[in-house]
């Protein structure tokens, strides 16, 4: 049949989600997400919630979670915009600031649904290398971005779990003549945050998610805040009832246990920190992490093999083919039972 589609369109491989298997027993370390659950409030909603209501539209910009979040980095609800996910709002960013002409910048390796949309708004894709052993940060990633109109910093960094220096950060912000975002999806478990940068420049659009430290992958939601001029335009293109009625409520309900969040988030730190010891025991390199997971390269680089033998045994860790990523595995941190189960599957193969 012959193609009805954009060229831009036939030309996308499409997204390779992680896999969400449908087996039972399976010790599931391989896409992030976080392994307690949201806040008992999250039930409490639930519980109390009249399914009537929803004959009603939702909250079409959702005032009441745009004015928690602004609340929360000291600005105001026109600084704020709610996505159905932060995918959802990566997408309105492509689409608002990105072309033929008009080209991103990303770091490598970094989250892999950034080409994915800049391949659908045909937009050239520049990729600035981190360093191969460290994944350290170049000094000079604005003159390596060039003319591109949107510059992406993901921090802390997936897959590699290492976050970009604040100060370096900030003078990305001051120096690079386009919009910079800085994708926070990982900054629940990071020693410290760029929020203060959306409201320093102009230029600068930070978003965070509900997928990670706050146990809503399931839900979809995310933000983004900003300048209001930028996110007055972001609001023109995203859909009219983006986040439904539901996941508003349930969203604030989760938002609002900010105690409850924190204590999740400081176990997985400190199991981060254990599980990191205890590879680094068996000869793995471990990359120092600011997130929920570790990238971690088993002591013969092979990441391939290591990955399957850990699936043969139902533990699904992460991997990325390539020159650089292909000698690593991307380990979520789970509970303390499954991180033990994971470290007993490797201690049989490399002990
Ligand atoms: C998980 C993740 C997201 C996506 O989050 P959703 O809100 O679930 O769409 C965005 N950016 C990075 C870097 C992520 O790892």
């Amino acid at each position: 049949m012959k193609s009805y589609f954009r060229k831009e369109i036939d030309a996308i491989a499409g997204y390779t989600p992680g896999e969400q298997p449908k087996m039972s027993n399976l010790i599931k370390l391989n896409t992030n997400e976080n392994p307690y659950p949201p806040s008992p409030q999250v039930m409490e909603v639930l519980r109390n919630f009249d399914p009537a209501r929803l004959r009603r539209y939702p909250d079409p910009t959702a005032d009441n979670l745009r004015d928690l979040f602004a609340a929360s980095v000291n600005m105001k609800r026109e600084n704020v915009i709610i996505g159905n996910g932060s995918d959802d709002l990566l997408t309105m960013i492509f689409r608002a600031f990105t072309s033929e002409n008009l080209g991103v910048a990303v770091f490598e390796p970094t989250y892999s649904l950034y080409p994915v949309l800049a391949a659908m708004q045909a937009a050239p894709v520049t990729k600035i290398a981190l360093d191969k052993e460290t994944f350290a940060y170049p000094a000079d990633a604005v003159k390596q971005a060039g003319n591109a109109n949107l510059l992406i910093i993901t921090r802390p960094n997936a897959p590699t779990g290492n976050a970009a220096d604040k100060s370096l950060v900030r003078d990305i912000c001051r120096e690079f003549d386009g919009i910079v975002l800085i994708d926070e999806a990982y900054a629940d478990f990071a020693g410290d945050n760029c929020a203060e940068f959306a409201a320093e420049f102009e230029n600068v659009l930070v978003m965070r998610t509900f997928s990670k430290g706050s146990s809503m992958a399931g839900l979809r939601l995310g933000y983004a805040f900003g300048n209001a001029v930028l996110i007055d335009g972001l609001m023109k293109l995203k859909d009219s009832y983006n986040v439904d009625m539901l996941s508003q409520e349930l969203a604030k309900a989760n938002f609002l246990d900010a105690a409850y969040r924190k204590d999740c988030c400081a176990r997985i730190i400190a199991d981060r920190e254990q599980l990191k010891k205890d590879l680094e025991k068996l000869g793995f390199k471990v990359v120092p992490s600011q997130a929920n997971f570790l990238f971690a390269a088993p002591p013969d680089g092979d990441g391939a093999g290591c990955f399957k033998a850990l699936r043969d045994e139902a533990v699904i860790v992460r991997y990325f083919p390539g020159e650089v990523t292909g000698k690593y595995l991307r380990i979520t941190i789970g509970t303390p039972a499954e991180n033990a189960r994971l470290l007993e599957v490797l201690k049989k193969r490399f002990a």
